[in-house]
């Protein structure tokens, strides 16, 4: 990599990851749901035939899907989201820190639910290579295309995807059969395959009980309703949490390439953004992490330019380069 990073009068750092689960799941009570339209309780409001808790990403994309889905066409869908509403995207502001590389797949996702113009009318990046090395060994990878012909990746903020989702809900010429709820937190689920009732039962909040045929779990890596659905997850905390930032790159460039470099501590990537901007994951041991949230930008910017080129000896054990990645940064 020849760019060298400079820092951004734009670099707003923020702690994330306090414990990473290897299962994210959707849940789907499906021993719920029934076809047996004629004892529906349809005039009742707060009866759905599908509720989706959480509106994140996961939840916002699926509730799209669904609604734009003919065949579930007669059916009433609600997305439960406990926060506010969504505060929307501005193209004008500067890019926020949450950005995640997308697969061709998710791209194809969002093409066929009418949500990838609005994105790329806005801002995109698209990514032709992937290059990922390890720091104590000759170790190297990298994903492209040939003739870097096609993308490895989009990079795009978390904010403008669901910002283009809600643009569809709010759009609901297709999506009229979906509601949107926020301030509404599920705070208790009773599953009809446990109760024996005809429905499942969602408990909010504000007191209010709903009803549905089939519930949706989206509710984030903490789940709720996965929790209550009694789904086990393997979880491990390892000690680590990652540092997000916004750099500017000292030259602009093509800037298509997402690096990311695998140090003894963890693993720190930078994701193109636009020709002069990047955006940095470094996910690193707690101490650390804490240190390089403490440094000035001028500091931080030094410390992420010796992350990705600085040597470490190859003859060092991982164990030993810990010791050393420690040494230098504190020092
Ligand atoms: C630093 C970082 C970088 C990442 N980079 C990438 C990447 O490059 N590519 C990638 O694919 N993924 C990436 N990820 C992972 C990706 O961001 C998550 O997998 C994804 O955002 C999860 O979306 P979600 O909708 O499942 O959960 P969330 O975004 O957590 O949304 C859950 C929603 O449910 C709501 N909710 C929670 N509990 C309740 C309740 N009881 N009642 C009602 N609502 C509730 C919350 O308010 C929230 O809106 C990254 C994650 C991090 C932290």
């Amino acid at each position: 990599m020849s760019a060298l990073i400079k820092p951004s009068g734009t670099r707003n750092l923020r702690l994330l990851f306090k414990q990473l689960h290897a299962v994210r799941a959707i849940c789907v009570s499906s021993k719920c749901y029934t076809d047996d339209h004629a004892q529906k309780p349809k005039s009742s409001a707060e009866h759905y035939d599908i509720i989706i808790g959480g509106g994140g990403l996961v939840g916002t994309a699926l509730a799209v899907a669904l609604g734009k889905n003919k065949v579930l066409n007669d059916k009433r869908i609600l997305l439960l989201e406990g926060a506010p509403p969504f505060r929307g995207f501005n193209v004008e502001a500067q890019y926020g820190n949450r950005v995640s590389a997308i697969n061709n797949n998710s791209v194809e996702l969002f093409q066929s639910i009418g949500a990838w113009d609005y994105m790329e009318e806005r801002r995109v990046k698209h990514v032709k290579q992937m290059q990922v090395w390890d720091a104590c060994s000759d170790a190297l990878i990298k994903f492209q295309d040939e003739h870097f012909a096609a993308d490895v990746a989009c990079i795009i903020e978390n904010d403008l995807m669901l910002d283009a989702l809600y643009a569809q809900l709010a759009d609901n010429t297709n999506t009229q059969n979906v509601e949107v709820r926020n301030n509404s937190r599920i705070e208790g689920v009773q599953l009809s395959v446990d109760t024996g009732d005809k429905y499942s039962q969602v408990h909010l909040k504000d007191g209010k009980t709903l009803t549905c045929e089939l519930l949706i779990g989206a509710d984030g890596a903490n789940s709720l309703v996965r929790k209550q659905m009694n789904i086990d997850v393997f979880s491990l905390e390892y000690q680590r949490r990652g540092v997000v930032a916004t750099v500017q790159l000292e030259d602009p460039c093509d800037n298509t390439v997402a690096w990311q470099r695998f140090l003894p501590t963890g693993p720190v990537a930078l994701l193109p953004l636009s020709d002069t901007l990047s955006s940095v994951v470094w996910s690193t041991t707690i101490p650390h992490a804490k240190h390089l949230l403490e440094l000035s930008e001028a500091d931080f910017t030094k410390a992420l330019n010796e992350a990705f080129f600085q040597g470490i000896p190859q003859e060092w054990s991982c164990c030993q380069c810990n010791e050393y990645i420690k040494f230098d940064y504190w020092t």
